[in-house]
């Protein structure tokens, strides 16, 4: 299990899923607190049931994510 974050800094136009070790979370302005999953795919599901529509895994840390159809 790990936590996982939302980036949602204003510079990019899409937010995007980090678990909490990620580099490029650590430089984030803006980033909200998803929750802690086994999975990053739900990590991502849940991060759009609270409203970020857009928001896809972080190539780095979550790989498993970019397996999605249409994403
Ligand atoms: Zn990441």
């Amino acid at each position: 299990m790990k936590h996982y974050y939302i980036d949602r800094d204003a510079a990019q136009s899409r937010t995007e899923v980090h678990a909490s070790w990620c580099p490029s979370m650590k430089g984030a302005a803006h980033k909200d607190y998803v929750g802690l999953f086994a999975d990053p795919r739900k990590a991502v599901s849940v991060a759009e049931e609270k409203g970020y529509g857009h928001a896809c895994g972080c190539a780095y840390c979550c790989p498993e994510t970019l397996r999605r159809a249409g994403r």
